[in-house]
């Protein structure tokens, strides 16, 4: 089924194509195929960081930053496109096609840039959007501590006011990508005496500061994606508080509510695209006439068009000019689990040779190891599936919070 969007929509589809055939530079596609780095988790941060210092991918990153194609959907002023939903999708689902990435801003555009633009002062989204369009502010996410992940409103990091500055102390862990970071955006306790979700402030800090330190944590997999950071007395302007003091558990709901379903839009064309590569494996190795791989294959694209679906329901959502709610969450529980099942059907038509890792440095794994190990992650990251079957049955299904004994 192709949705009708009207002629405006036909139009700009049309033309988002032909700008991508005039200005991709020759030589993208080789930099890695990017459809499937979007979803799989096929390659890893250091292939990715590889394909990034390409020579055509500066340049195609200059030509998206020309036309102002690098966060498209924020305001002109700060050096976006202000393109509504439905454009954006549209945007993205022709750089798929055309097997181009999407120069994106990590976390800086998915999670603090929405959060500033929704809870920001103008002062605010002046001085920290442009950054990182240009791509001069990377951010990290400093949420979880250690014993406070999915009962996050738990978080003990201090945040003290001193004049027009607030003092921040404490630890966080699990900071993706921290190493690569010159900024964090973190959640602090500054009303100690405040109920613990009315307590908190969410602040932007320059993790380059001295008193700002981390320490990777090394996986089994040999590779440091993440971290755990040591926070000894950081300071940031009062300016750099969104959405005022003690306010800020509203501006992480925000944050979380893009993370679970922001790219619901247009998540199903990574995983269709790695359907098809998994259909493709099992015909290779003859498994695709085993009626189980069959049945379980027809699972896999049935579920994938369940995805596509549900990203029209979050379009419209999004193109009424609405936030993702906690129907995010079930698009977080519904991609990740998917995914986790998707990753052990490779492994069953990988048969024996998945048990056999390949040659090389560290702990090497094929794409579809790589799939089947990390897909474990996305059912944790975000918020656990307990948890968003939790939100999903309490704030979208509004069932009781406690189950009702009855004497
Ligand atoms: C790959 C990866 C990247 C990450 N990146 C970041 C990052 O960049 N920044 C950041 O801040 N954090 C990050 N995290 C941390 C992530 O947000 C937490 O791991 C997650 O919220 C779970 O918290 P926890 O690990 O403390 O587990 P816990 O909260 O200790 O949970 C342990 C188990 O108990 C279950 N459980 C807990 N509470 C309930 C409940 N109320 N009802 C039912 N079951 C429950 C959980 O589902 C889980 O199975 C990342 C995690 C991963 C795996």
């Amino acid at each position: 089924m192709e949705l009708d969007l009207g002629p405006e929509i036909a139009q700009f589809r049309a033309d988002i194509r032909a700008w991508i055939a005039e200005h991709a530079p020759a030589g993208l596609a080789e930099v890695t195929d990017w459809n499937t780095v979007a979803t799989t988790g096929g390659y890893s941060s250091g292939e990715r960081a590889r394909a990034m210092r390409h020579p055509a991918y500066a340049q195609w990153e200059a030509e998206l930053a020309s036309a102002r194609l690098i966060c498209p959907q924020w305001p002109a002023e700060f050096g976006g496109q202000g393109m509504d939903a439905v454009h954006a999708a549209i945007f993205n689902e022709e750089l798929y096609r055309a097997g181009v990435p999407r120069v994106h801003r990590g976390m800086g555009e998915s999670l603090v840039g929405p959060a500033v633009i929704v809870h920001g002062t103008p002062e605010q989204q002046a001085t920290f959007l442009p950054r990182i369009v240009c791509g001069e502010d990377v951010y990290c996410q400093g949420f979880s501590e250690p014993g406070t992940g999915s009962d996050l409103a738990g978080l003990q990091a201090r945040g003290e006011i001193d004049g027009d500055e607030i003092v921040i102390t404490g630890q966080k862990l699990w900071t993706s990508g921290a190493q690569r970071a010159n900024k964090m955006f973190l959640l602090c306790r500054t009303d100690p005496d405040a109920e613990k979700h009315a307590g908190i402030s969410y602040v932007l800090i320059d993790f380059t500061d001295p008193a700002a330190s981390y320490r990777p944590v090394r996986q089994m997999s040999g590779a440091a994606e993440f971290c755990e950071d040591f926070l000894d007395g950081v300071r940031a302007p009062l300016f750099n508080v969104i959405g005022g003091l003690n306010n800020g558990w509203r501006v992480a709901m925000t944050t979380l509510g893009y993370e679970r379903g922001g790219s619901a839009t247009i998540m199903h064309l990574g995983y269709e695209r790695e359907f098809w590569d998994l259909a493709e494996t099992a015909r290779k190795r003859g498994a695709s006439s085993d009626p189980l791989v069959r049945q379980q294959l027809a699972w896999a694209y049935s579920q994938v068009q369940l995805m596509r679906f549900s990203g029209l329901r979050t379009l419209a959502r999004l193109a009424e000019g609405r936030q993702p709610g906690p129907e995010a969450s079930i698009s977080k529980l519904f991609w990740s689990e998917y995914h986790k099942r998707l990753g052990e059907l490779a492994m069953t038509i990988e048969g024996t040779d998945a048990l056999v890792r390949p040659d090389g440095p560290g702990y090497p794994t094929t794409a579809w190891q790589n799939v089947f190990l990390s897909s474990r992650a996305g059912t944790i990251y975000s918020g656990t599936s307990e948890i968003q079957r939790n939100i999903v049955a309490e704030r979208a299904l509004g069932l009781p919070k406690e189950p009702r004994v009855r004497a």
